[in-house]
This record gives C-alpha cells, sequence and structure tokens, in this order.
C-alpha cells in the first residue's frame, strides 16, 4: 500500500472517486457515511451506489448524479482543486447526525482525448490495478466507447457535449469569450461513393490526426477541445480566445483558417492523392449561460452559411441572421392562415395617358391587411409566397377578384373598351400549368372580354425561358388576353431578345423615372427604350413618376402612359371606382 492511498483510507473524510460515470475507488470513511461495503461501491454508478436509501443519503445521490451532469457549478459543491479532475466537497448529515460528516467525490474526466486506463485512472490514488480493473469489468469499456470515437480515436459528441457543459456552462467567473467550431469536409461523400468507404474512413482517420495534432501543437490556444461530431463532420471548442468578442473573433479566424489550410494538404494513401476542402461554422461563446446543444446549432446554423456561400469558407454565426429567419418561419405560417382567411385585398393603381391625363386602367397591386389591421406591402410578403408556393393560390385569388371587380366597373357604366386592368403574374404563377384554365375560368365566370386585361410578367422571368414564355403568351393572347413587360431595364435584358416575345406594353422600371429629369443618362436610356420600342409596335408605361418636371419630359420624349405618385398611388378598390366615376364625369 503505498503512502497516498494510505493518506486517502485515513483522511478523516469520505473520499469517492468516479471516471468514466462510475465509481473506481473509495475510502472507508466515505463507506461508513454511506453505510455499504467495498464491492457494493465499486464499479458502480450512481443508481446503484447506495443500497439502503435515508433521505439524507437520497439527497446524497442526487447530489452527486448532479455533480457528474453538471460539473461543480451547483451549491452545495466546493470545487477543491483546479486542475483537470473535479473534486467536490459534500457537507452530509444536516438531518442525520449518525452519518454526519465531509465527503470528497472527484469526477475525473470521462471525455480526456487521452482518457486513462481503469486501472490507471490514478495512479496515485488506485488500490491496486487488477482489483479495480477486474471490478470495473466492461462497465468502464462501454462508458468509455460511449465517449470515444474508435475510428478517429477522438472524443464524441456526446463528450464534447458533457465537456461543454462542465467547463463552459459551468463556470462562475467571465474569462473572457471562446468559440466553437463546426468543421465539415466539403463534397466527402464523393469519396467514400469513388474509393470505398474503407479507404473513406482512412481519410476522415488522417485528418482527424492532423486537426488534433493542430489544436495540441505549441502554440495553439490552451484548452482547445476536438470531437468527431458526425461523419465527415468535426467539432472544436476553444474556451479562451479573447476579452472581447471582436478579439475572439480574430482570433477565431484565423485559427479557422489554419485548420482549413490543413484540410487542404493533400493526403497521399494508397498511391492516390486526396485534396480536400472544408467549410467551418463558427459559434462565438460569451455568455456562461448558453446552454451546448444550442451553442452546437449555433455553429450548425452557421456552418451551413459557409456551405451555402460555396462551400471552402467560414461564416460566423450571425443573430441576425438567425433572428430573420426565425421570423421567416413565423411569417410563413401567418401568411399560409392569411390565405385561409382571407386577409388579402386589391390595391389599384391608376395608368394614365401622359398626353392628356385621360385615364387608360389601372393595375391591380396586392396587399395583407392581417389580425391586426396592419397593411403589409408585397415587397414583405411575396417573396415569402413564392418560396413556399403559396403565390400560385394567392395569384389565382387575384385573377379571379380583379375579374369580380372589373365586373362591377362595367356594370356601373365605368370602364370604356379602350381601358386595360393589369394584373401581375409571378413567376411560379407563370410557370403553374393551371394557368390558362385559371384565366379561362375567371373571365368566363364574369364575362369579361379577355381583351381588357393585361398581364404583367418581368422581364426576367421572360428571358429565362423564351421558347416556353413564347409559348405560353400565345396561348393567353388567342384567348385575347394581352402582356405587358415589368420593371423593364433592371433585368439588363436587350431590346433585340425582347423582340421575340409578343408583349403589347413596355413598362419602364421606377429606377429610370425618379431622376428622369435630373440625370442625363437616365433620360437617354428613356429616350433609347421608346425609340426601340416603337419600331417593335410595343406601347410604353412609365412606372412611378412623382415629379410633374418628369411628366413634362416623358410628355417631350412621347412616352405613351405613366403611373405614380404624381396623379394617384394605389388605392383601395372602392376609391379607384371613384375615380373612374369622377373621370367619366368630366
Ligand atoms: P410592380 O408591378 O412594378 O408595381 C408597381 C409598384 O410601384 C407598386 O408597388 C406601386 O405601389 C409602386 N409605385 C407606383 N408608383 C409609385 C411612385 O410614384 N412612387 C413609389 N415610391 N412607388 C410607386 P407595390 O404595390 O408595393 O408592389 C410591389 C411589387 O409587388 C409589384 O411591382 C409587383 O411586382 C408585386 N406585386 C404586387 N401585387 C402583386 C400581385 O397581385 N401578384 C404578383 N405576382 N405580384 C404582385
Ligand atoms: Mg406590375
Ligand atoms: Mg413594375
Amino acid at each position: 500500500m503505498d503512502l497516498h492511498r494510505r493518506v486517502v483510507e485515513s483522511a478523516p473524510f469520505g473520499v469517492l472517486f468516479f471516471a468514466y460515470g462510475v465509481c473506481v475507488e473509495v475510502n472507508r470513511a466515505a463507506l461508513e457515511l454511506l453505510g455499504c461495503e467495498r464491492d457494493q461501491v465499486l464499479g458502480c454508478d450512481l443508481e446503484a451506489l447506495v443500497p439502503e436509501e435515508s433521505v439524507a443519503l437520497a439527497a446524497l445521490k442526487e447530489q452527486i448524479r448532479h455533480a457528474l451532469d453538471e460539473g461543480a457549478s451547483q451549491a452545495p459543491w466546493e470545487l477543491r482543486a483546479a486542475d483537470d479532475r473535479r473534486r467536490f466537497l459534500l457537507q452530509l448529515g444536516a438531518g442525520d447526525s449518525q452519518r454526519s460528516g465531509e465527503l470528497v467525490v472527484a469526477v475525473y474526466p470521462q471525455f480526456a482525448a487521452e482518457a486513462p486506463d481503469a486501472g490507471a485512472v490514478d495512479p496515485r490514488l488506485a488500490p491496486s490495478r487488477s482489483s479495480v480493473l477486474r471490478k470495473l469489468g466492461g462497465v468502464v469499456e462501454r462508458r468509455r466507447a460511449a465517449y470515444r470515437d474508435e475510428l478517429t480515436q477522438l472524443p464524441t459528441r456526446q463528450a464534447l457535449l458533457d465537456h461543454l457543459r462542465a467547463t463552459w456552462s459551468g463556470r462562475r467567473a467571465e474569462p473572457g469569450c471562446g468559440a466553437l467550431m463546426l468543421i465539415d469536409l466539403d463534397h466527402f461523400k464523393d469519396i467514400n461513393d469513388s474509393w470505398g468507404h474503407e479507404l473513406g474512413d482512412r481519410v476522415l482517420a488522417r485528418v482527424a490526426q492532423g486537426l488534433h495534432r493542430q489544436v495540441t501543437a505549441a502554440g495553439a490556444p490552451q484548452g482547445a477541445f476536438l470531437a468527431r461530431q458526425a461523419g465527415d463532420e468535426f467539432a472544436l471548442f476553444v474556451p479562451g480566445l479573447g476579452a472581447s468578442l471582436t478579439e475572439a473573433a480574430v482570433r477565431a479566424r484565423a485559427l479557422a483558417e489554419m485548420l482549413r489550410e490543413l484540410v487542404a494538404t493533400p493526403i497521399f494513401l494508397d498511391g492516390a492523392e486526396f485534396a480536400l476542402t472544408a467549410s467551418v461554422g463558427i459559434s462565438l461563446l460569451n455568455d456562461a449561460t448558453l446552454d451546448p446543444e444550442r451553442a452546437l446549432q449555433y455553429a450548425d446554423t452557421a456552418m451551413y452559411e459557409a456551405k451555402r456561400k460555396g462551400r471552402n469558407g467560414c461564416a460566423f454565426f450571425d443573430r441576425a441572421i438567425a433572428a430573420k429567419a426565425e421570423r421567416q418561419v413565423a411569417l410563413n405560417t401567418r401568411l399560409r392562415k392569411a390565405v385561409d382567411n382571407q386577409e388579402f385585398v386589391l390595391y389599384v393603381q391608376p395608368i394614365v395617358a401622359v398626353a392628356q391625363d385621360r385615364l387608360l386602367g389601372g393595375e391591380v397591386l396586392l396587399r395583407w391587411i392581417n389580425s391586426d389591421r396592419v397593411t403589409s406591402m408585397p415587397a414583405e410578403f411575396i417573396p415569402l409566397l413564392e418560396t413556399s408556393g403559396l403565390i400560385v393560390d394567392v395569384g389565382h385569388w387575384v385573377i379571379r377578384t380583379a375579374c369580380e371587380h372589373l365586373r362591377g366597373f362595367l356594370d356601373a357604366g365605368l370602364w370604356r373598351a379602350d381601358m386595360q386592368l393589369h394584373i401581375n403574374i409571378s413567376r411560379r404563377q407563370f410557370q403553374d400549368p393551371r394557368l390558362l384554365e385559371v384565366i379561362e375560368h375567371s373571365v368566363r365566370s364574369y364575362d369579361i372580354d379577355p381583351g381588357l386585361i393585361a398581364f404583367e410578367i418581368t422581364e426576367t422571368l421572360a428571358m429565362e425561358d423564351v421558347e416556353a414564355a413564347v409559348a405560353k403568351m400565345n396561348a393567353v393572347k388567342a384567348m385575347g388576353g394581352r402582356f405587358a413587360v415589368d420593371d423593364f431595364g433592371v433585368g439588363y435584358s436587350s431590346m433585340s431578345a425582347l423582340r421575340r416575345l409578343p408583349f403589347d406594353w413596355l413598362k419602364i422600371d421606377r429606377e429610370f423615372i425618379r431622376n428622369l429629369h435630373r440625370d442625363a443618362d437616365a433620360r437617354g436610356i428613356v429616350e433609347a427604350i421608346l425609340g426601340v420600342s416603337r419600331q417593335y409596335g410595343l406601347k410604353v408605361t412609365a412606372e412611378g413618376v412623382e415629379d410633374p418636371a418628369a411628366l413634362a419630359l416623358l410628355r417631350q420624349i412621347g412616352c405613351d402612359s405613366y403611373q405614380g405618385a404624381l396623379y394617384s398611388m394605389p388605392v383601395p378598390v372602392e376609391r379607384f371606382g371613384a375615380l373612374l366615376a369622377a373621370a367619366a364625369a368630366a
């Protein structure tokens, strides 16, 4: 029996050692406190630790379990040593005088990369390696398997989570900022697919070795903990990277770049050369209350951002981006309900002849009046309707409802045969095979001459697949419908390409109209568009006319029609009806 062991045995307080979640050593004082035999305790995990439970012992069990789970953060534990193992001082016996005393519980890092053998848990304190080993048998091995990845010999995700819990969320003082990174190999599946899993595994093991060497090398940040998160994904936790977030960000970035460089170093195996790249997501930690699962989730979000940006790079987790994503999800749910609850309404913006301020019709524009009676603009929700596909249903509703309103204007004698109601058609809606059917059904239901309707599609959409667009447009035109190219000028398509598409109108984007009267370039562009349009037999509408000077100029250069704040912003349908009535009476 060596000296250390004798000291521990004769200590006036109880001592319990845990490794991998099982008890590997216990002294006599502890046995007395717990009221059990050495054999009953060694190799036991918490569940079996205390055979007969008094209230105090049950509490003890609970506290030890807590210590193993949570680290030293919870009172009434006293952190005794600042080395890599955790020791807790328990004050026992408040209500149980027979068993009062102190119990020191030492919990070994279950996750240490260099995990000790069961018998070597503490060479100074272990009684005899063989007896402990025999006792612990497979228990430790099983525990260890959960914490150590066989292939790479790195700690597992579970080990990382435990480590984070113990060393990060368990901190008392504020030692600065840390970082959690996820390093994901790009296109690793290709290696597995073309070289087989066996070789893929060996490549992974080599990458793991390299990363491990790098983060434990001299000069690397202290306390780095590298784990195999899953498949071809590694996680790296670095606790003290800097006093401020900025400092931590700079150092995290440098470290990530170093690791990416390392991954990019070619690996030679079986005469083949493997060149890899990695995408790294970095989540900065400056808040001890951040729970490990969430920190990993943040790093994961950042990693996907790095992938999205084209892989082979790093990205930081950004609260603003994450918050925006969350808001979008919430908005999506509300939009789905909005469709069911019919919270959409149509506004109409008058379209006016440039030459003599005569009303030529209007453009139907969607508004969402949500449950708080707040009116939302298309820019806020149309992109979301597009990505979720809801736009197809909403767009159909727009066509039907526009026809219904048009029927109202016709019945009231407010709509002349040379007027057009413009309806915007989105990309998904234009590509939807049922579009023709919907238009046909809507005009028939309200007995509308399709010639009174102009469908607007953007220049970009028309140019994407010119042939398909031509076919679709011709089918609608065969019914009598017409088309306007919307937002012309921002899509950079050439006027000659436009010639192949059967448009009737061209709407010049607001961007060029806004500065028309003070910007010679804008004026030049508008004049050029007008010249070519005339040649192609297209009528031209200027969007967003706000200034009388711009209108005067449009008149001078011979633009056909305009819409904009100068005449009227989009208004509710009833108000538009009143504008029509006033114009008819004038
Ligand atoms: P757009 O088709 O180019 O519609 C013209 C936009 O310019 C409208 O914005 C209108 O309010 C705005 N505007 C018109 N004159 C002025 C002006 O003088 N000053 C300013 N600052 N703005 C002016 P709105 O209503 O917000 O619609 C934005 C876009 O949303 C539309 O652009 C269109 O692309 C889309 N949108 C609107 N309603 C629908 C719809 O029912 N279906 C589809 N698919 N898209 C729609
Ligand atoms: Mg439009
Ligand atoms: Mg437009």
